[in-house]
């Protein structure tokens, strides 16, 4: 007889976009002239930057000819993309790290949700609240404890530092869905935290290539001591509109040590190998080539075009008579509800008057609550047109 893992009935019924998309697609069902317009969920839609474009093509053409076939990678991933982060991310901002250090993925959800096998289920975790929601679900999965720090405009929506122990942290900025970001001060704190409290920080930078104010860290590893408690996760997802090609990595240090004094270097290596075979060649090279003159250019392109969306939403709604927050290093805008308005009916409101999907903030955890996420990665038209619909409707 086979038993399941009993944790899943601890979970939420749905996962939060899932529940979204459904009452979508409710009231497309009964509305179906309704022009909607998504700014709900974190996808992107601009093109991939032609760099990875045209480097893709040569590799599905070396994968056509059996002199230059490739089957199985490493699974920590291929040295050219290794050398280039290392060599683009990291040694400008003054962090050094070693090949082994860098572990390429199929995308930072993956290695969020993953890192957790290697850690034990006893940890009491702190998840900062409201938050990017795999980390609560695959945390409930695995039976741990969690602790939620709550994020609101009194502390920046970055977290007061805990007074009790906490084994792990998550963290991530700029964040989804808040748009907040993290000061070098403020993130010195919570490395200071863990360092006290033998505790690991999972740092999610999936956003970093949004900042805009370079005193801003991109990187945990940019303040001292953070070698020795964090792990730090990327994506190019955003960056390079690689939601559906698939890519990231993980930075583990060698220095990195639990409290038992293990290498999560050499069990993540040891994961990986045993569960992981690798990003395909293909995305690996497309990655590889947005660290190009040409491909950086063309990152920085797409990220101002999100960015102007940011903005003109930012101001739009401010306008308007909302409180807003995020949108100034971040493609999220996070905004207060009208007054009266909870979360959920605010986007039922949206939704039926205004044809806009966006998210509401409660789904993001309880201090989401009298908060909504839009997003900037709708087209220029359509955020445009959104912001349009949204004031006759306030
Ligand atoms: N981390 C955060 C905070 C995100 O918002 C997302 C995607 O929305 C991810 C990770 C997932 O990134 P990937 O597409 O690389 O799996």
């Amino acid at each position: 007889m086979a038993y399941t893992n009993t944790n899943y009935q601890k979970l939420s019924q749905r996962y939060l976009f899932a529940e979204i998309a459904q009452q979508v697609n409710d009231y497309k069902a009964e509305h179906p002239e309704a022009q909607l317009i998504r700014l709900g969920i974190g996808d992107v839609t601009r093109p991939l930057p032609k760099a990875s474009i045209q480097a893709m093509h040569r590799a599905v053409d070396e994968c056509a000819d059996g002199k230059t076939f490739r089957g199985y990678g490493p699974e920590h991933g291929y040295d050219f993309l290794i050398d280039a982060i290392i060599q683009h991310d990291f040694l400008p901002r003054g962090i050094q790290l070693s090949r082994e250090e860098v572990f390429i993925s199929d995308g930072a959800k993956s290695d969020t949700g993953n890192i957790g096998d290697i850690l034990s289920t006893d940890n009491i975790v702190g998840i900062t609240d409201p938050v990017y929601p795999v980390y609560v679900d695959t945390n409930i999965m695995a039976g741990r404890q969690l602790r939620y720090i709550p994020c609101h405009a009194g502390n920046g929506f970055t977290g007061d530092i805990p007074q009790e122990h906490l084994d792990i942290i998550y963290l991530c900025y700029p964040n989804n869905p808040t748009g907040a970001v993290i000061t070098k001060e403020k993130l010195a704190q919570w490395v200071k935290y863990a360092r006290e409290n033998d505790a690991i920080i999972l740092y999610d930078s999936a956003y970093e290539a949004f900042i805009q104010d370079e005193a801003l860290p991109h990187s945990i590893y940019e303040i001292e001591g953070a070698k020795e408690c964090a792990i730090e996760f990327r994506s190019f997802s955003k960056t390079a509109g690689f939601t559906g090609i698939r890519c990231g990595y993980t930075i583990i240090p060698k220095e990195l040590t639990s409290a038992d004094g293990q290498s999560l270097n050499a069990l993540w290596n040891r994961r990986q190998c045993s569960k992981f075979n690798g990003a395909s060649y293909i995305s690996q090279r497309g990655a590889e080539a947005i660290y190009t003159p040409e491909g950086q250019q063309q990152v920085k392109d797409t990220i101002r075009y999100y960015m102007q969306n940011a903005h003109y939403i930012h101001d739009s709604l401010a306008r308007y008579g909302l409180t807003v927050y995020g949108g100034e290093h971040s493609p999220y805008i996070w905004v207060s509800t009208p007054e009266g308005e909870d979360s959920w009916s605010f986007f039922h409101r949206l939704l039926t008057q205004a044809n806009v999907v966006v998210t509401p903030g409660e789904g993001f955890g309880k201090h989401g609550e009298g908060f909504v996420r839009i997003t900037a990665f709708g087209t220029q038209e359509a955020s445009i047109e959104a912001m349009q619909r949204v004031k006759k409707i306030l």
